[in-house]
């Protein structure tokens, strides 16, 4: 066990398709650690909401209990939950107010927008989120939780109103973007290269834009790539920075103790206890056509250049 007293919110912020799930489902093998995957859709009905354990949040036997903790020490009703974790309700301000609020950082400029609902709602969904949290810390015994929404704003909203976050960005290859949107049309629609690759500069520039005022010493960049390649290296990095000890066995998980919110679908699929097989994932090397590639350079190759991927 570490010396560490002191409950931390680990944020894992990145695009989509990032490697978050994977990193997740590893940190949660720790003995000091909990990974509850992508928080804010606890706010999403919970009997129509899957655990990875296969059942649903109001029946798995993790998440029940916490639901109640929450239903009791809140005193709210079931049907509240999503109006208390969520800003569904409210309608978004046209342009990105809310993000630039986030983005200045200061809670005093925050409340003076509070007469618009939606910023209201945002800064209760997160108090209550953290709230949340320290269920979940008092209920699991251990002392770091992993979110794994990924969300930008989010992650800068908790760091604002809490002093116990620290982040892991996961930066992955633009290229490797390409075949996975390609492949969810079903979410994203029928997206041409160059609105994929506008899509992923975005969503990293916005996550950059974000980290700017927290301090270096919060935050663990990685690419995925490096950790799929020397992964026991990484880990130990990670428990560096969370201040823990490294243990063994972190890629042999037990999926009797994991009882995330899955982002990816996959991880609903209930599994043995095999060990993980970390793989280099570059089908984009295949899967992208000589034109993609050229299109790909002209949009985009010195951005990803500048994380690191040069050939
Ligand atoms: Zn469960």
């Amino acid at each position: 066990m570490s010396s560490n007293t002191e409950n931390t919110l680990l944020y894992i912020t990145g695009t989509v398709h990032s490697g978050s799930s994977l990193l997740d489902m590893i940190l949660n093998m720790h003995s000091d650690i909990i990974s509850t995957g992508e928080v804010f859709k606890f706010s999403i009905d919970p009997n129509k909401t899957n655990c990875v354990c296969g059942d649903s949040l109001a029946e798995c036997s993790f998440w029940s209990q916490i639901i109640n903790e929450v239903l009791s020490k809140k005193n709210i009703s079931i049907d509240e939950l999503k109006t208390s974790f969520s800003t569904f309700a409210y309608q978004k301000p046209k342009f990105p107010l809310n993000e630039f609020l986030h983005l200045v950082g200061s809670k005093g400029l925050l409340k003076l927008f509070n007469f618009i609902p939606y910023i209201k709602r945002y800064q209760e969904v997160t108090t209550n989120t953290l709230e949340l949290f320290d269920i979940i810390h008092q209920k699991s015994n251990k002392s770091i939780i992993v979110d794994s929404t990924k969300t930008a704003t989010k992650m800068k909203s908790f760091t604002m109103f809490s002093n116990n976050v620290k982040i892991i960005r996961l930066i992955r290859d633009g290229r490797s973007f390409i075949p996975s949107l390609r492949k969810k049309k079903h979410i994203y629609g029928d997206l041409s290269l160059a609105e994929i690759v506008k899509y992923w500069k975005s969503s990293v520039r916005n996550i950059d834009l974000m980290l700017r005022q927290i301090d270096d010493s919060k935050v663990f960049t990685m690419r995925y790539e490096d950790f799929c390649s020397e992964p026991i290296e990484y880990l130990n990095k990670i428990c560096q920075f969370l201040d823990l000890d490294y243990e063994e066995g972190l890629l042999e998980p037990n999926f009797d103790n994991f009882h995330s919110i899955p982002g990816n679908p996959w991880l609903n699929v209930k599994r043995g206890n095999k060990k993980i097989q970390i793989k280099q994932d570059e089908k984009w090397r295949t899967e992208l056509s000589d034109e993609d590639l050229s299109q790909f350079e002209k949009l985009a190759g010195d951005f990803n250049r500048k994380l690191g991927y040069s050939n």
